[in-house]
């Protein structure tokens, strides 16, 4: 009979979860994949699927950025995991996100990641609908992805299924785990018990089933984000992802640059500023476009604070900016929806080993999409070496 006991179980199958049971299956290891609801829901499928290492700080987060690119772009060879390489564009509305455009560049330029600014008239030729009185220039990033978050994660579990020897089980929720006489043992919330040599707890925001304490004596907190999709466009093609001014101001690797304090003091509008609003925009394969978004925060042990309504006046100054910055032929909206991340406060991500072998990865933030499957594999050569 064929032994059930893993090398590694991965518990949740975001794509923090599934990258890091990627790159285990990758090393040869036996790997069961736990999933609590019956397929992943949280923000790894209720995001823009923008892979944009260009937004991060060089030292450590775009190195994983630009890692993952290649590990998408090598997936996507073999098995179409929804990548689309049609690059990245920061729009600059004035004078100071323009000149910081340019000095962005530079810096990209002496790290060798490419990149190139376009002038107004490009852009509008480029980005049908863009308005010229939002837009000043631009920076582009030819190497940056897209992917379909609907879609994705589907198919890179089913990928390490059919190929990789992965054992995935989806609507498992792991209520009980522990190392126990030599041996990681992790419990469903039905008594069914999983044994393992080490574990890997990818959680996302889930705090109260595992090891609860440690997360709410922690400094991850919670953030809310608002996000829309038009209706499909029919005949409509605007690649790639869009990011604007406000994402020029809210984004780390533009904090490097030199002219960031005079960005920093200049004024932006209070309501932006209240709902932590800045504007993306990214067409998904059926020809809608996703559109967002703001950032409302609270404590991981008092996230529920953060509520489940829409708030009506959040999207309201989403759309009069978007509007601001974007002709679309049609604004109908299709679907409304939120999404919630941990973020810890102090550090870009939260890593801690909780017992012995049984090491808890989460709290990403807003880098998931593009960091994980860098980030996962640094993990696993850490942990296997
Ligand atoms: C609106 C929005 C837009 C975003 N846009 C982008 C973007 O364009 N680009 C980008 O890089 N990032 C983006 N992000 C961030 C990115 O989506 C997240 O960083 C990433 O999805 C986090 O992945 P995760 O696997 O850590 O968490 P999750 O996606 O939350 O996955 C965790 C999984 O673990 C499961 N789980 C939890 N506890 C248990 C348990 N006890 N037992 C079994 N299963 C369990 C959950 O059910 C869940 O499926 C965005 C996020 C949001 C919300």
């Amino acid at each position: 009979m064929r032994s059930s006991h893993y090398h590694l179980i991965v518990v949740g199958a975001g794509v923090l979860g599934s990258f890091h049971a990627y790159h285990a299956c990758k090393k040869g290891l036996k790997v069961l994949l736990l999933e609590k609801d019956l397929q992943p829901q949280e923000a790894t499928v209720r995001n823009f699927g923008q892979v944009v290492p260009s937004g991060m700080r060089r030292d450590k987060w775009q190195q994983y950025g630009r890692r993952s690119l290649e590990i998408y772009k090598s997936l996507q060879t073999k098995f179409d995991i929804s990548v689309r390489q049609q690059g990245s564009v920061y729009i600059a509305s004035d004078e100071t996100e323009l000149t910081l455009i340019h000095e962005l560049r530079d810096i990209n330029r002496k790290d060798g990641y490419p990149s190139m600014l376009l002038k107004q008239q490009d852009c509008l030729e480029k980005y049908p609908g863009l308005k010229e009185s939002y837009c000043k220039g631009a920076l582009f990033f030819p190497e940056e992805i897209t992917v379909e978050p609907g879609k994705m994660i589907h198919c890179l579990i089913a990928l390490m299924q059919e190929q990789l020897s992965l054992t995935y089980q989806p609507n498992t929720l792991i209520s009980f785990c522990d190392f126990v006489n030599g041996k990681c043992i992790a419990e469903d919330n039905l008594g069914k018990a999983y044994t393992s040599d080490k574990v890997i707890i990818c959680n996302g925001r889930d705090f109260r089933n595992l090891y609860p304490q440690i997360f709410y004596e922690s400094d991850i907190e919670v953030s809310k984000l608002q996000m829309m999709r038009t209706v499909p466009q029919p005949g409509y093609l605007l690649k790639g992802s869009i990011l604007t001014g406000l994402s020029i101001r809210r984004y780390e690797s533009f904090q490097e640059c030199p002219s960031y304090q005079a960005l920093k003091a200049g004024e932006i509008d209070e309501r932006f500023k209240k709902w932590g609003v800045h504007i993306l925009f990214k067409q998904a394969t059926d020809g809608s476009i996703i559109i967002g978004d703001s950032h409302e925060y609270a404590g991981a042990k008092e996230q529920d604070k953060l509520g489940f309504e829409v708030n009506q006046e959040i999207n309201t100054v989403i759309l009069e900016e978007a509007k601001r910055i974007f002709d679309l032929p049609d604004w109908r909206m299709a679907a409304y929806w939120n999404g919630y991340y941990g973020q810890s406060k102090d550090h870009d991500v939260f890593k801690k080993e909780v017992a012995t072998n049984i090491h808890v990865i989460t709290a990403i933030g807003g880098k998931g999409m593009t960091g994980s499957a860098g980030l996962a594999e640094e993990t696993i050569k850490e942990i296997y070496g």
